[in-house]
């Protein structure tokens, strides 16, 4: 099976006010590009990857204009919802994909390895959150999860934590922000973005053979599941995570 740009076009996306974070790299770029090219209004944030998301720009001619901020700050995440209401019109879903993935044995860990992890992943996640919230009428707030969250992983449990945290963060606003606004989340397994490129590059072919639709995902497979969330063809699943990760975590056999 050969990977391919996500494709799936949902017209209920046409005008809708969509925030994008870390759209300047891997998933978060991919799912600006879906979307824009889904006819939706994209404010694509990004922080350091100013020239990739100049790109996206000219790509999509006023459909997709770039903010910057910093997300493991307060007040970047403050910033940028009201920037890319200013430059939108008015927001209707947020799809939150900035985040960072480091080492951290237990043993070794710092406290600055601990408290940017979940500022970026997770403390970021309920400033966007809350910010979002209170301005969308109606709308959805999705979150990339991760695997990590779902089952653990040695040697990144405060990365593990950070994304778990999403888990129950989603079930509970999925209910407390019902009916007006769906919140969801994708968990995706290994993905081929920056953020993986070195481990890819070391032990691909095992992790690939843990996968039972041996392959490792494009940032457009986990793009495709977002879009779903986003469209109303989803329009009945509010508290969801949908692992988009080849069934790696389904459960084996063992004996
Ligand atoms: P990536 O490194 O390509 O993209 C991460 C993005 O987050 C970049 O645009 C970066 O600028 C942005 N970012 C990092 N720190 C930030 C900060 N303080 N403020 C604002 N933006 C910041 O990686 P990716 O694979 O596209 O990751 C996207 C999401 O997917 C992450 O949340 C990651 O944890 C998750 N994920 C990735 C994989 C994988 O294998 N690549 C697997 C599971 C989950």
């Amino acid at each position: 099976m050969t990977s391919k740009k996500a494709t799936a076009i949902y017209q209920d996306l046409k005008g809708k006010r969509v925030l994008v974070t870390g759209a300047s790299s891997g998933i978060g770029l991919a799912c600006a590009r879906a979307l824009a090219g889904s006819g939706a209004m994209v404010a694509a944030q990004y922080l350091n990857g100013k020239s990739a998301a100049e790109k996206a720009e000219k790509e999509f001619p006023g459909r997709l204009l770039k903010v910057r901020a910093d997300l493991s700050e307060e007040k970047g995440c403050v910033k940028v919802v009201g920037e890319s209401i200013k430059a939108l019109g008015g927001l209707d879903l947020l799809v939150h994909s900035a985040g960072i993935w480091t080492d951290g044995p237990i043993r070794e860990m710092t406290r600055e390895t601990l408290e940017t992890t979940f500022k970026t992943n997770t403390f970021s996640s309920y400033y966007l959150s809350r910010e979002a919230s209170r301005r969308i009428t109606r709308g959805g707030l999705i979150f990339i999860g991760s695997t990590a969250g779902q089952r653990g992983e040695p040697g990144h449990s405060h990365y593990a934590g950070s994304k778990g945290a999403l888990q129950s963060m989603v079930l509970s606003l999925a209910q407390e922000l019902a009916p007006s606004i769906r919140v969801n989340l994708v968990s995706p397994g290994w993905v081929r973005t920056p953020m993986s490129e070195e481990a890819l590059r070391s032990r691909e072919k095992s992790i690939i053979s843990a996968v039972p639709l041996k392959r490792v995902a494009e940032a457009d497979d986990v793009a495709e599941a977002v879009l779903f969330l986003a469209s109303n063809s989803s329009r009945h699943l509010t508290g969801v995570d949908i692992c988009c990760s080849g069934g790696a975590l389904l459960p084996m056999p063992r004996g």
